[in-house]
């Protein structure tokens, strides 16, 4: 089953690096991460999804929820990646100082549902990946369509359209 392969895996390297603050907050956003992909309701949909797009649930050998966010060249951050070839994919944080500023705007409880929600969406998005390889256009759209499949399911509590257009704003600015 998908939801024991579920770790929380820490870049011991930036631990290092990073002050107090930061650990303190990429250890929090972790736990919510990953509380939230455990969630029997999102497993059961994933399963579903996998019947769906004819796709072994044994595809997916680890899915690894890193607590430090990683960065791309380009200064934005990534929210998952996938290694078709091992099965592994890992799910990244969104940077501190972003999620600030959602707090700032939206109020801490929202903040926390875009969390959840961002790592559900990105887990879907590179489940995907696992299938369609580099088409990002199909995954992206299909991501899109999935989540909102999801979110009418389960009718999630404190969800918002907005937080929903913006998760898949900033989708769309996403080069994996
Ligand atoms: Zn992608």
């Amino acid at each position: 089953m998908l939801s024991s392969k579920i770790r929380i895996t820490v870049q011991p390297e930036k631990m290092v690096r990073l002050s107090e603050k930061y650990v303190r907050f990429y250890t929090k956003y972790a736990s919510i991460a990953f509380k939230s992909l455990k969630k029997p309701k999102f497993q059961k949909f994933v399963r579903w999804m996998l019947r769906r797009e004819k796709m072994e649930a044994h595809i997916v050998e680890t899915v690894q929820v890193r607590v430090f966010p990683f960065q791309k060249k380009n200064g934005n951050s990534l929210a998952g990646r996938c290694h078709v070839r091992t099965g592994e994919i890992r799910i990244y944080p969104k940077k501190l100082e972003s999620c600030r500023k959602l707090v700032q705007k939206f109020g801490k409880e929202k903040a926390h549902s875009y969390i959840k929600n961002r790592a559900k969406a990105s887990l879907i998005h590179e489940i995907l990946h696992t299938k369609y390889s580099n088409d990002e256009e199909k995954v992206r759209k299909l991501t899109k369509r999935y989540f909102n499949i999801f979110v009418r399911k389960v009718k999630t509590q404190n969800w918002n359209d907005h937080i929903n257009e913006m998760l898949f704003r900033q989708y769309n600015s996403r080069s994996s």
